[in-house]
């Protein structure tokens, strides 16, 4: 019955493996965080079924990770009780890449060592990353709620092709054992996987079990060894991070969770952890990246926040707690209120996720803020002060989505865009900036809107906004032109499009310059009726304007039309 079969992995994969193998030499011991995540992600998995099915936790209801080594056969064994894998399952989910952000990673490789390393930071790779320091990696398995026979042997030499074969396996769950390389004869002793797995997976909910070791005199009290027993004893904390006190949580601690949930290697700028109580009482980690991931921009990306309900994993990607435009947040929220059996459609609805995600983009908002005080707090470290900066070059596009959907919190979003002007190359200027240098007589924030700052500023219409020495914003952002429709004004300030309509320079113009436009007026009369006539089917008006000084004309529209700029996005887009 035992049916060995021989398959390839798919050409993604085997890429994939070729790059772990020959270019991650620099942080190998992420391997053992690899899998002991998939370890831990098995038994959240199993625990979630087994809402609906108690019988899944067969006679073994207390989830667990064991990790052992065997010095003489050179392997070193991961092995958890949870949901395990079937047959198929092993040569769809070990054979494949699913993760469609994963076979984004493997389309972007480029085949240089050093940026294809960095961009694994970004992505992480799982299960593969067992071969950096094995060269034969076996799979035993068998999926909770199959008979004992119907168990699964997945082996690969991490090359073309991987076997599977069915055995019986008793126990539920997986062991994945890895035959160890030469050169990784370390990872073959207590202290070091001890120290690794309190680097990286302390904070994993479950327990993390290891054989104690004791010593033994050699004979003749001549030297001695420690000596492994056959007693397992837990090496980690093994209760959630978030669940722990923040005065008992170190910051390296809250980074290696980062890492886990998010797959970046790269520390996070800042993060935010409260137990919030009243009527919805829930626990939220927050976190806010340091890059921007690759599809940002996708909206219909995955949402970074982990939804847990009284510590129990329900689900990954839970969308409903964070609006959209902060899609780029990972954490954890755990709550005490909702069903266990709570479904992502469920969740749309319901009164506590709806206090849940007010009080999260609270939270969220409320660090960016803290990243902006620092940037001008002279006291804060260099690298505080830099901050905001890097946060808003990654973020802050995405972020003015947050003026259309998020209409209550659109003064607070407001205040945390910068922007380049005519004074300004540099993305810094706030409103409030731009306010503080407004001109004597000057009513409004004037913003032109373009696809480069190179259009922007060459642009014919801020000719006259040159000559007065007026500030003028630049928008260059793609989402500028839709989001600035729903802000009409800053702090009592109405925002205008130096694009739209008559622009009403009226105080700002002095009484000789209004004269001569006056004059000009009239005795253009009859060529703007000319032009007027000749360009009826093309324009709406032609007028003599003061926004010009070298240039003979230019097109503007009216204040309700659409500005150029949208009107050309909407075209490329195809409509
Ligand atoms: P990820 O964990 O991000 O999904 P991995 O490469 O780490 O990606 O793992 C790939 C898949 O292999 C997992 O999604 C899971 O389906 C399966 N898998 C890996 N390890 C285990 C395990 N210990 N128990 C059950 N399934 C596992
Ligand atoms: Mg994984």
């Amino acid at each position: 019955m035992s049916q060995k079969k021989t398959l390839s992995f798919q050409a993604e994969v085997a890429q994939l493996l070729h790059l772990v193998t020959h270019s991650l030499y620099s942080n190998k011991e992420i391997f053992l965080r690899e899998l002991i995540s998939n370890a831990s992600d098995a038994c959240d998995k199993l625990r979630f079924e087994a809402l609906h099915n108690n019988a899944l936790y067969e006679d073994q209801p207390n989830l667990e990770v064991r990790v052992s080594f065997d010095r003489q056969a050179r392997t070193l064994t991961i092995a958890d009780n949870g949901i395990g894998l079937s047959r198929d399952e092993a040569i769809e989910n070990l054979g494949t890449i699913a993760k469609s952000g994963t076979r984004e990673f493997v389309s972007r490789l480029t085949g240089d060592q050093k940026a294809d390393a960095q961009l694994i930071g970004q992505f992480g790779v799982g299960f593969y990353s067992g071969f950096i320091v094995a060269d034969r990696i076996v799979v035993e398995s068998r999926r909770a709620g199959l008979p004992p026979d119907e168990g699964v042997r997945w082996t690969s030499a991490g090359a073309g092709d991987f076997e599977v074969e069915s055995i019986p396996r008793p126990q539920r769950g997986t062991s994945v054992t890895l035959h160890l390389r030469e050169d990784a004869g370390d990872y073959l002793g207590t202290w070091k996987l001890k120290s690794i797995i309190s680097r990286y997976s302390d904070h994993i909910s479950l327990p993390i079990l290891m054989r104690k070791e004791e010593w033994k005199e050699g004979e003749d009290n001549k030297g001695g060894e420690m000596v492994l027993t056959d007693e397992w004893e837990t090496v980690n904390q093994a209760s959630a991070l978030w669940t722990r006190a923040r005065k008992d949580i170190t910051a390296e601690q809250y980074q290696e969770l980062y890492k886990q949930i998010s797959h970046d290697h790269e520390p996070p700028l800042a993060w935010s952890h409260n137990r919030v109580e009243g009527a919805t009482e829930y626990t939220q980690l927050l976190y806010l990246p340091s890059r921007a991931p690759f599809d940002l921009w996708n909206r219909e990306k995955a949402a970074g926040v982990k939804l847990y309900v009284k510590r129990v994993f329900i689900m990954d990607e839970a969308e409903a707690l964070l609006p959209s435009y902060l899609r780029f947040v990972k954490g954890v929220v755990d709550s005490s209120d909702l069903p266990l059996n709570v479904s992502r459609e469920l969740l749309q609805e319901s009164r506590d996720v709806k206090a849940i995600r007010e009080g999260c983009t609270k939270r969220v908002l409320a660090m960016i803020e803290d990243l902006a005080k620092h940037e001008k707090d002279e006291a804060a470290s260099e690298e505080d002060k830099g901050k905001f900066a890097q946060f808003h070059a990654e973020f802050g596009a995405v972020l003015k989505e947050g003026l259309g959907e998020d209409m209550a919190n659109r003064e607070r979003l407001a205040k945390l865009l910068r922007f380049a002007s005519t004074q300004s190359d540099a993305v810094s200027v706030s409103f409030a900036d731009y306010k503080a240098r407004m001109k004597e007589g000057q009513e409004a924030i004037y913003y032109i809107t373009a696809d480069t700052p190179a259009a922007a500023k060459n642009s014919p219409q801020l000719e006259v906004f040159r000559k007065k020495g007026i500030e003028v914003l630049l928008m260059t952002d793609r989402v500028d032109e839709w989001a600035l429709n729903f802000l009409h004004e800053f702090d009592g300030t109405p925002l205008q499009s130096v694009a739209k309509g008559a622009v009403d320079l009226g105080k700002l113009l002095d009484e000789s310059e209004k004269q001569a436009a006056e004059e000009a007026a009239e005795t253009f009369k009859p060529v703007l009726e000319r032009l007027k006539e000749a360009l009826k089917d093309k324009a709406q008006d032609v007028r003599v304007t003061t926004r010009l000084v070298d240039s003979p004309a230019c097109l503007v529209v009216t204040d309700s039309g659409m500005s150029m700029q949208l009107a050309r996005m909407l075209k490329q887009a195809g409509q």
